[in-house]
């Protein structure tokens, strides 16, 4: 099957001759110019390699990098910056990219970093089993998104795995209301706190309940832990 590849970018120029070069290389590639757009995308449709754009409307690509390993997810990311003014802060943060090339680039050379990446990672999904992680009858597949109770896969919405994987990852620690908004929801949100108590109800009545399970306990006047017991 051909290999996926997104291609990240709001200059309708680039993003239309990127995808036109990958397609005459056998690639079957998309495009998307909204950063937020590009998150769902990433984590709801299955890529082999993301080219990521820096400067983006909705959410920028380093945090949309960071949001993705956050998330478990591999998936190979080139990230695409301008010349000489961003280069220097992707190469020097640690946000999670394979590699990186600068604007303007030789279609040539970034071809040949796609297909370095995507060996990279063929070799690595080669020999290593798929990543799980489990919390007592929890069990989560970061690479597919995917979460199972008891062997039972559970649909979940984006918000509401991220708020599942941040407990876990953090379990047996009790978590503020206030950590948990700026970690799963960021620093920006805007709106009522009210929507941690409201999403750890919807994860209850997923995960929990129908299961006769408690790995969501309420903390009075603290917040919320997930126990892997
Ligand atoms: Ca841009």
């Amino acid at each position: 099957m051909d290999k996926r590849i997104l291609i990240v970018e709001d200059e309708q120029k680039i993003a239309r001759f990127l995808e036109m070069e990958l397609r005459h290389e056998g690639f079957a590639a998309a495009k998307e110019e909204n950063g937020l757009k590009a998150l769902d995308r990433i984590v709801q449709e299955e890529y082999d390699l993301i080219l990521l754009d820096i400067m983006l409307p909705g959410m920028d690509g380093i945090t949309i990098c960071r949001r993705v390993r956050k998330l478990g997810l591999s998936v190979p990311i080139i990230m695409l910056t301008a010349k000489d003014s961003i280069e220097d802060k992707v190469q020097g943060l640690d946000i999670g990219a394979d590699d990186y090339v600068t604007k303007p680039f030789a279609m040539q050379e970034l071809l040949a970093r796609i297909r370095v990446a995507l060996r990279k990672r063929q070799a690595d999904t080669g020999k290593t089993l798929r990543q799980e992680i489990v919390c007592g009858a929890i069990r989560i597949y970061p690479e597919l998104y995917q979460v199972q109770v008891d062997g039972t896969s559970i649909e979940l919405t984006r918000k509401e795995y991220e708020l599942l994987f941040y407990l876990v990852s953090n379990r047996n620690h009790v978590m503020s209301r206030e950590q948990i908004l700026q970690s799963v929801w960021g620093y920006d949100y805007l709106g009522d706190t009210n929507v941690v108590d409201v999403y750890i109800r919807y994860l209850r009545t997923k995960i929990d309940n129908p299961f006769g399970y408690k790995h969501l306990q309420t903390v009075r006047g603290v917040g919320y832990v997930i126990k892997d017991e």
